[in-house]
């Protein structure tokens, strides 16, 4: 399970990386929101553990512009300050869960583990109705059978599955694609949903008028 850490300090980040690693996570570490937004974009992971305090873009930015790109994994807010005002913002701002640094590592873990259960990505898989979305493997299986799609096909597939019952536009779209700050042919994403329509049936991708696109939590 790819587990991702936004952390500035040398100290605890290395601590967290060595006691999560032992946890049977695979840790990725990053020391600023930059970074952190970047690699979200372009790889996939099951949780992020965000610390507030970071330099130039601080850990709320970070959570807020990553919820505005659409991306649902859960993130578990690491804050030194014991304060209903960071408490809040965090939780305002799209925490899942908040948790200050002198709680040990056992309480982070258990936190963590509740949180990816909670969010159906432990098996490193998304399903929406009989469609299911293999992470790992870079599957996409539809009641069972294998479904052939390009790689740019599955990164639309799994951005829209994660965030399965709410519209994204197509600049969250071409963010999940091609990251940040990238000059995107007008009509990649038509035609990437297009191909997806006629390998999946049309009914399962809706297109929201003036909108975007969006994927039913429910598919009959
Ligand atoms: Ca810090």
């Amino acid at each position: 399970m790819r587990l991702l850490i936004v952390e500035d300090d040398s100290l605890l980040g290395g601590g967290l990386r060595a006691a999560l690693g032992k946890a049977g996570f695979d840790v990725t570490w990053v020391r600023n929101g930059n970074a952190a937004l970047d690699l979200v974009a372009i790889e996939a992971f099951v949780a992020i553990v965000l610390d507030i305090g970071l330099p130039a873009m601080d850990g709320l930015e970070v959570l807020r512009r990553l919820r505005a790109s659409g991306k649902t994994l859960p993130v578990l807010m690491l804050t030194a300050r014991d304060t209903t005002r960071d408490k809040v913002q965090s939780l305002e701002s799209g925490a899942d869960d908040y948790l200050l640094k002198t709680a040990d590592m056992e309480e982070l873990i258990a936190r963590l583990r509740a949180l990816i259960r909670r969010s159906g990505r432990a098996a490193g898989s998304l399903s929406v109705g009989d469609l299911t979305l293999d992470v790992e493997a870079h599957t996409v299986t539809r009641s069972g059978q294998l479904v052939g799609v390009s790689r740019r096909e599955f990164d639309v597939l799994r951005a829209l599955m994660e965030a399965a019952g709410r519209v994204l536009t197509r600049g969250q779209l071409e963010q999940s694609l091609y990251g940040w700050n990238r000059n995107v042919d007008s009509n990649a994403i038509e035609v990437h949903i297009h191909n997806l329509r006629a390998k999946l049936g049309v009914g399962l991708l809706k297109t929201v008028r003036g909108v975007g696109y969006t994927i039913s939590r429910d598919q009959s």
